[in-house]
């Protein structure tokens, strides 16, 4: 069997729970990030500031690739969950793919490593002309079609730059898992993917198409899902598809199973090998007896618990019964509480003597959605303390925006003993300089 994309990583990781990226290091007793205190940290490249650690998304990756080393697979990392450029890269060099959502992501990918486009597939319900045009001419290995009328302007681009697209129909295998609403994207009722039972009648009505290659089949159940059964549910159906399209004649060689494996996002000790496996394994069981390539795009379980943003407490502030703790970092930063009231843990990063108080831990942000937690449990905190944000990597600065005319956080990276700063600070002058004045002269 021809493995292109088979890779298989050096074992550096042991099975079992792995410490935490962020951790307390004595004798200091300050929170660190690897062997880097977030105290130095935070005086030499300013508050807030999102740091990762390189280690545990290498790590991370490894599993993934260990996990599936008995298959054809490929691991194509969500760049939407964080597309730092330094980030992909690391990601490339150690043989990750990438799933992209964007003709802008492409873009990153192809600004750290234009070889990898073979591993890139196309995800996204809207693409534009544009962004298929550019996918088509890096020669992409799999656009993800969402609709009929996707596939119909597939063909035409692909029919007038001259150049075959590989594509594969993203079906909704109506299969229900349990996540916050806005990241459940696997029922009928969602705008994504067409109908599993739609399927074969697209893929038959294309099959003899020269522009267009029937490449794989796709699904996406959704996001920060905890258990691995609505995964092997999918791929059950998916692969009773493949069966389907095998007797009609079209060979499909290509799963994609797409993203969604969840995160623990609180604290206490979290065995991301143990998740990892026990997902293998449910795909494994449904796929028994599929040979073809296995694609899969985690987004969040590389990148989350990688992540923290850090903070620094503005003030601490009693209205009537409630006391807030209000911190340089804001909803622009960092958004999941506000928009999925998503958990982080958050933990100062020295800590006091004393009891824990009851808080809202809130930033400047004019909104009352504007908010990490709400009646939490805080140990005490003054101002000019720093707090940490943990489990930030994904959907952090990812989703982060200039709200409020404020500028977004510095990105450092911590590699070993070294941090590296992967995106400086922005200025304010960085957001005016797209805009006219429109003074009368
Ligand atoms: C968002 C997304 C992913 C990644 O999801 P995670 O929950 O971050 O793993 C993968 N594939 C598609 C198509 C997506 O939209």
């Amino acid at each position: 069997m021809h493995r292109l994309f088979h890779w298989i990583p050096k074992l550096t990781t042991t099975p079992g729970p792995s410490p935490r990226p962020f951790r307390f290091l004595q004798p200091h007793g300050a929170l660190h990030c690897g062997a880097l205190s977030l105290e130095t940290l935070a005086r030499k490249f300013g508050t807030p500031l999102y740091v990762y650690s390189a280690d545990q998304i290498a790590e991370r990756l490894a599993l993934f690739q260990q996990a599936f080393a008995g298959r054809d697979a490929l691991v194509c990392y969500a760049v939407k969950a964080n597309s730092a450029l330094a980030i992909l890269n690391l990601l490339a060099r150690r043989g990750a793919g990438f799933d992209i959502v964007s003709g802008g992501e492409l873009e990153r990918v192809l600004a750290v490593a234009p070889d990898a486009t073979a591993r890139v597939v196309f995800s996204g319900v809207g693409k534009t002309p544009q962004e298929i045009d550019l996918a088509l001419a890096a020669d992409i290995l799999q656009f993800n079609v969402e609709s009929q009328a996707e596939l119909e302007l597939l063909a035409a681009r692909a029919r007038r730059l001259k150049r075959k697209a590989r594509f594969a129909l993203r079906v909704n295998p109506d299969v229900f898992a349990e996540t916050h609403p806005y990241i459940s994207t696997g029922l009928r009722e969602h705008k994504f993917g067409i109908d599993i039972r739609r399927a074969l009648a697209l893929y038959k009505s294309v099959a003899g198409d020269r522009w267009l290659q029937v490449h794989g089949i796709s699904v996406h159940i959704g996001s920060q899902i905890r258990s691995a059964d609505p995964f092997g549910a999918a791929m059950d159906r998916v692969y009773k598809l493949v069966r389907q399209l095998h007797r009609a004649g079209i060979p499909v060689h290509c799963i994609d199973a797409g993203g969604g494996l969840g995160i623990d996002y609180h604290g206490g000790s979290f065995d991301a090998a143990a998740k990892v496996s026990e997902y293998a394994q449910a795909l494994d069981q449904a796929l028994d007896g599929f040979n073809g390539r296995l694609l899969l795009e985690p987004g969040r379980f590389l990148v989350a618990q990688a992540g923290a943003l850090l903070a620094r407490v503005l003030c601490v502030k009693r209205n009537g019964s409630k006391t807030f703790v209000i911190t340089d970092a804001a909803m622009n930063d960092l958004i999941r509480p506000a928009l999925y009231q998503a958990h982080h843990e958050i933990v100062p990063v020295r800590s006091r003597a004393g009891k824990p108080r009851i808080v809202d831990v809130v930033g400047p942000v004019c909104e009352s959605g504007d908010f990490f937690a709400r009646d939490r449990s805080l140990a005490p905190v003054r101002p000019g303390d720093l707090v940490a944000l943990l489990d930030a990597g994904a959907y952090g600065m990812a989703q982060s925006s200039n709200y409020n005319t404020r500028p977004r956080p510095a990105e450092v990276l911590v590699e070993g003993r070294k941090a590296r700063l992967i995106r400086r600070r922005e200025t304010v002058a960085d957001l005016l300089a797209p805009e006219q004045d429109v003074q009368e002269k």
